[in-house]
């Protein structure tokens, strides 16, 4: 086993100043590592029953890819407003660092009962989690946890999930 927090760059005053950024491209770039990560959040997953996994754009995908492969289900992305060619339902949240985005995800991708695992790089103040929930709840989904490589603990997006309703939690890291 390697320490995964090895394989976390921090970038200083990126994207804007007095902001850490926690870069997993290192992560990502190692195989081991990776795997390793993938795994993990597999194991915590294999109790829980679930469908299909869900990631937003775009680290969502790399991080739900290859945990939906190795579990052997499907993967359903949730894209940036406008990119999806059929009917999407919708979400508006806001960033971590002002302005507002939009996630839309298929309208057919999840059935009514589906229990999907969403999962993330990393959990800043929760509204790309929230939002992918909102989606996922509006399709009939049931939101069977959440998983990140990493948290940030200061910006209380844990709180802000389970507001919306207690779900199993995974986090690899916190800073
Ligand atoms: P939230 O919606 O929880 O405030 O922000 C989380 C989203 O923003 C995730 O999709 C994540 O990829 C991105 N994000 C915000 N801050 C960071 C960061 O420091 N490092 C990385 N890798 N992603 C971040």
């Amino acid at each position: 086993m390697v320490d995964l927090h090895n394989y976390i760059a921090t970038v200083k005053n990126y994207p804007e100043p007095g902001i850490s950024f926690r870069d997993i491209s290192p992560l990502m770039g190692d195989g081991v590592a990776y795997r390793q990560a993938i795994n993990a959040i597999a194991d915590f997953a294999k109790d829980l029953n679930v469908d299909l996994i869900a990631g937003p754009e775009s680290r969502g995908f790399i991080v739900g890819s290859p945990l939906a492969y190795t579990m052997g289900i499907g993967f359903v992305p949730a894209r940036k407003g406008g990119k999806l060619p059929r009917k999407a339902i919708q979400s508006t949240y806001e960033l971590e660092y002002g302005g507002v985005n939009v996630l839309e995800i298929h309208e057919d991708a999840i059935q009514p009962g589906q229990r999907v695992l969403i999962v993330d790089d990393l959990l800043a103040t929760g509204g790309t989690i929230n939002a992918t929930r909102e989606i996922i709840e509006k399709l009939g989904g049931i939101v069977a946890g959440v998983a990140f490589i990493i948290e940030l603990n200061d910006l209380n997006g844990r709180d802000k999930i389970m507001s919306s309703g207690e779900v199993p939690f995974l986090s690899l890291m916190t800073y």
